[in-house]
């Protein structure tokens, strides 16, 4: 919902200013329509029907995978692409996977994203709609920003869009941006903005590869990341979650899950997450759930817990790092 174009509507209507919040509520419940919103005198409804779209956002596409996993395809009003995913799990959580930029400026060299061109920053009302979008097919409790785009190079729309989310029945506390490592954003999320989670894509245990797979290294290396996340955790009092891809023969050797465990310390600062790699056009290779469990059991032999993470929507070209590519490239 494009808020501005409402009020303005409202407000040239001589409407009282309490209407918008009705218009709030009713979408934050679910509602597909002005239709019922039942609260609101029927001649507005059907004008609001007629003249301010229910979202910023067209649904273009949508999948929904064998393990329960939906996929949206949206197209923003200046036909932006972008995509976000509903994943549900056994335990009974619903958790929408945000974008916050159409395309992304970084340039990962295993990432789908990556390849596509940039496009631009998405607003606030842009990324509450697309977890309203679920919320229209079922209840919503945790958000990850692991869509499209890098949110720390967006963070206003970012804290905006995690502010709101709560009306939408996710907490803070249940929200997770995550980083490539954009120093500035870290270190402006631990003093300012909404207290939701801080996920580091770090991907690498030391400096000469990870700048080889993640160019934005260069510009800030692991030293300063891991300093700006202890800061982070001082400051926020949480764990930082480490994201940490496993890619056949790149980054998976016991010697480097060593490093890696060196590296993040044994005071239990951090929460490692190993990600089984989608594949991604990118030419990479996951590795095996064999390396995988062996990398995990090196970093708990050196005093570091890890958890492999579960994919989902495989199938559907809907899991991390394989969204949007195939229609938007064309
Ligand atoms: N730019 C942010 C958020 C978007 S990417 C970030 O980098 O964290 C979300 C996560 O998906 C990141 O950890 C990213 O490295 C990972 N990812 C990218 N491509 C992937 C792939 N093909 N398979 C699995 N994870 C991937």
């Amino acid at each position: 919902m494009d808020y501005e174009a409402l009020r303005a509507f409202l407000e040239e209507r001589g409407e009282p200013p309490f209407r918008e919040e009705q218009v709030r509520e009713w979408l934050a419940r679910g509602a597909t329509g002005y239709g019922e919103m039942t609260n609101l005198p029927a001649g507005l409804r059907e004008d609001l029907e007629r003249e301010v779209p229910i979202s910023t956002l067209t649904v273009t596409r949508t999948a929904t995978s064998s393990d329960g996993t939906v996929k949206a395809l949206f197209e923003t009003a200046d036909r932006r692409p972008l995509e976000a995913v509903l994943m549900r799990y056994r335990d009974g959580r619903r958790s929408v996977c945000l974008s916050s930029q159409s395309g992304c400026p970084l340039t990962c060299t295993f990432c789908a994203t990556g390849t596509m061109q940039f496009g631009r920053n998405l607003t606030g009302d842009e990324i509450i709609d697309q977890a309203l979008h679920f919320r229209r097919i079922e209840p919503i409790d945790h958000a990850v920003f692991m869509g499209m785009g890098e949110p720390m190079m967006n963070l206003d729309a970012v804290f905006d869009a995690c502010e709101r989310l709560p009306e939408v029945g996710i907490a803070n506390s249940k929200t997770t941006v995550s980083t490539v490592g954009w120093l500035p954003g870290i270190e402006r999320m631990a003093t300012e903005g909404p207290t939701v989670r801080l996920a580091l894509s770090l991907h690498a245990p030391e400096d000469a590869l990870r700048s080889e797979i993640m160019p934005v290294n260069d510009r800030y290396p692991i030293a300063e990341l891991i300093e700006a996340c202890l800061e982070w955790r001082t400051k926020r009092k949480r764990k930082v979650f480490v994201e940490y891809l496993m890619l056949e023969g790149v980054n998976d050797s016991p010697d480097q899950a060593r490093q890696l465990a060196a590296l993040l310390g044994t005071g239990h600062d951090f929460k490692v997450n190993l990600i089984p790699f989608n594949p991604s056009g990118t030419g990479y290779v996951g590795s095996s759930r064999e390396a995988i469990e062996a990398f995990r059991q090196a970093l708990g032999r050196a005093g570091v817990h890890a958890t492999v993470r579960l994919t989902r929507g495989r199938d559907i070209d809907a899991a991390c790092g394989q969204l949007a590519v195939r229609e938007s490239v064309a």
